[in-house]
């Protein structure tokens, strides 16, 4: 981190800027300011940038390229918006191609104001930047020192919030994978995974007393539950699945990018497998492209039965697994 901050290297994208706040970024490189003379880095490539500086408001076609510039950061990162426009939209705010500040696309860290933003503004909106940088990289070492202690619990609509953003996090590098960011996980709504909470059922209840549970009466393939893997507080992985018949589906397993390669998308594998008990087969579905997944699917014991086209980049490809009977208990054991 002490690399970082004496050096922080940064990435500037114009939304869609009059060009007054990018004339005041760029100014900051200038003799006036010569903020490389501090060590600051002005680079064209996301993946070696740890602040992402965005001028102007938000409008469709940026939309897609903030986001893609985002997900190609690496962990941790800052985003700081420079200007009116990239803080609310400005004065372009009510415009009819306009969805307004950056955080109407990607989390913002730090605000800079101004039409235009001042160099000095700027800088300061980067020293501040650093401050924040410091803050998440502690809180990521921290996490990554304590996932011995990872809790892997059921997840309520509280926590839908948090997992749509580990979601397009981590769906990110699929899109990147097929070039295609039509993945419905990419587009889901607050509103729609709040929905597929609520078609949860109490599946212990069920399963206690025999009886109809909440959430029952709707179509079986609507009933979700939904699973989380928790360090210090903070949801680095989940998991969702259901039920048709004794077949459980399981969907959606993500692992924020930071934390994987260390068994915890293995461990939510096997804790909605178990959150299954009554089910003899179970399915589970990713992209043909998808060498982490598939080969996390079949080490625990998945085979492909079946390939579908999405789109004419994607093939969703089927897994499935019997459930191993549990050894039977040998006579005379205790
Ligand atoms: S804040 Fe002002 S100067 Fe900056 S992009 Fe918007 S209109 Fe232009």
């Amino acid at each position: 981190m002490r690399g970082i901050k004496e050096s922080p290297w940064l990435i500037h994208y114009d939304a869609s800027s009059c060009n007054g706040c990018d004339i005041e970024t760029l100014a900051c490189l200038t003799p006036l300011y010569d903020v490389e003379r501090l060590g600051v880095l002005n680079t064209g490539n996301p993946k070696h940038a740890d602040i992402f500086v965005v001028t102007g408001a938000v409008n469709a076609q940026s939309a897609a390229v903030i986001r893609n510039i985002y997900h190609e950061l690496p962990e941790p990162k800052v985003v700081v918006a420079v200007g009116a426009c990239a803080c609310t939209g400005g004065i372009f705010r009510e415009c009819y191609n306009i969805s307004g500040g950056v955080d109407s696309v990607i989390p913002v860290d730090v605000y800079v104001p101004g039409c235009a933003a001042r160099p000095e503004a700027i800088i300061d909106g980067v020293v501040k930047a650093l401050v924040v940088l410091e803050a998440k990289q502690r809180e990521m070492m921290a996490m990554a020192n304590s996932l011995d202690q990872t809790l892997y619990l059921p997840a309520d609509k509280s926590d839908a919030p948090e997992i749509l953003a580990l979601q397009k996090i981590a769906y990110q590098s699929e899109a990147e994978l097929y070039g295609d960011d039509s993945l419905p996980a990419m587009h889901q709504t607050l509103h729609e995974l709040q929905q597929d909470f609520e078609r949860i059922p109490d599946r212990v209840a069920v399963l206690a007393s025999g009886q109809p549970a909440a959430g029952e009466g709707q179509p079986p393939e609507e009933r979700i539950v939904f699973l989380k893997a928790v360090v210090n507080g903070k949801i680095i992985g989940s998991v969702r699945g259901y039920a048709i018949g004794d077949t459980a589906h399981v969907r959606r397993m993500i692992v924020h990018p930071y934390f994987r390669g260390r068994g915890i998308g293995r461990r939510l594998l096997k804790e909605i497998e178990n959150a299954f008990p009554e089910a003899t087969h179970f399915e589970a579905k990713t992209g043909h492209q998808s060498k982490r997944n598939l080969f996390q699917l079949v080490h625990g014991g998945y085979r492909v039965f079946r390939t579908e086209p999405f789109t004419e980049h994607i093939n969703w490809v089927y897994l499935r697994k019997d459930k191993t009977p549990a050894p039977a208990a040998t006579k005379g054991a205790k």
